[in-house]
């Protein structure tokens, strides 16, 4: 394998192969760096919304839900019919699908089993030797060494969840403000498990309680724990910036991932898209970006107002979801 090139990606996530995407057959040489051996396997819900979507799933691999209902304590469920159906995948089969195009393309290399431990100005040094670059991007992910390197602060959303190996057949999202404060548990039906989760705040609930929590729900409606594995992992929801001289930051990397939802997957792809654009264009205006930045924003205004207002949250949520029910609100907040 060369030891220069154009351009090195780090992380084989949805950031960084949808920036390698856009670089395949390109004049550029490009190394994509994963530490991992298989690409795909992450810890996720594997909930995909539209814009995600909009990027290509395996559908046969999918699973389709053209609404969802919404559980606020005890109030009766609020079911929401989607504009665009909610789909559940795996992230393994996800990442293959998206892979396919890259694999085909000769300017593009792909190292496996191969982690970055540090970088200087324009190269990085792997447990298999150090290359070089003239522009990086640090698609690696909530706990990036790039974006450490970089010298910015990160926030994190914490997400917990089992896969229960029972089938289910709705999606279901339950709010419990006065426990959970402004997290929610979840339940995503995949292909052959269902997975349950609660996402939260880790500065207003500690691990230990969301996992109580969580395993209270699962009794509630029927899932079996014994034998799933607790998985859990951060979201990293602070953007401070996504170019920084010759280095970009993608997806989880660069904060972008909405506080609000803990959704991440959309605005990985959307970013890893657009930065390989303006690689290859420096003068591109990156509307998709932006776009997505507006989305990003609402979401978390609307999400900061709900944190600072304890006593009103039912109230706040009980018209949030109402609104959520009209194709403009859904379109409005971007899904
Ligand atoms: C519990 C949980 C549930 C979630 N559910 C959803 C959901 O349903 N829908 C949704 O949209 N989002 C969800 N998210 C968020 C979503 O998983 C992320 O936002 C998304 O994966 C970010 O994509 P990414 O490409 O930026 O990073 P990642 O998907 O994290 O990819 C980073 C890649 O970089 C690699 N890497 C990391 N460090 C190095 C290194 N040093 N050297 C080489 N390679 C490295 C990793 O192995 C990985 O392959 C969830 C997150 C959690 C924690």
């Amino acid at each position: 394998m060369a030891s220069r090139f154009d351009v090195v990606i780090i992380g084989a996530g949805p950031a960084g192969i949808a920036c390698a995407g856009v670089l395949a057959g390109s004049s550029l040489s490009v190394l994509l760096v994963e530490k991992n051996t298989v690409i795909g396997p992450k810890i996720c819900a594997g909930g995909l919304t539209r814009v995600a979507v909009d990027f290509g799933i395996p559908e046969e691999q999918a699973r389709t839900f053209p609404s969802q209902t919404v559980h606020l304590d005890e109030q009766p469920p609020l079911k929401i019919v989607l504009n665009h159906p909610l789909k559940t995948v795996s992230r393994t089969a996800l990442a293959r699908h998206h892979l396919q195009e890259i694999e085909k393309a000769a300017n593009v290399e792909v190292a496996t089993g191969t982690k970055v431990a540090g970088l200087t100005e324009n190269s990085i040094a792997t447990d298999r030797g150090d290359f070089s670059f003239r522009v990086l991007v640090a698609a690696d992910g909530s706990q990036s060494v790039v974006r450490r390197h970089v010298g910015l602060p990160s926030k994190f959303g914490i997400g917990l969840y089992y896969e229960a190996p029972q089938s289910s057949d709705e999606v279901l999202f339950q709010f419990r403000p006065g426990i959970i404060r402004s997290g929610y548990l979840w339940v995503f039906p995949h292909r052959d498990c269902t997975n349950v989760g609660i996402g939260f705040n880790p500065d207003t609930l500690t691990a230990g309680l969301a996992k109580v929590i969580l395993q209270q729900y699962m009794k509630e409606k029927g899932f079996a724990t014994n034998g799933a594995r607790l998985k859990g992992g951060t979201i990293s929801h602070l953007y401070r910036g996504h170019r920084f001289g010759n280095i970009f930051l993608a997806g989880d990397a660069a904060g972008l991932a909405s506080k609000a939802s803990g959704e991440g997957i959309p605005f990985a792809l959307v970013s890893g898209r657009e930065i390989g654009r303006l690689i290859l264009d420096p003068a591109y205006p990156m509307p998709e970006f932006r776009r997505m930045l507006v989305l990003k924003r609402r979401q978390e205004g609307y999400w900061r107002f709900f944190e600072s207002m304890p006593r009103l949250q039912k109230v706040l949520l009980t018209s949030y979801f109402t609104l959520m029910k009209r194709p403009w609100m859904q379109a409005y907040m971007g899904y």
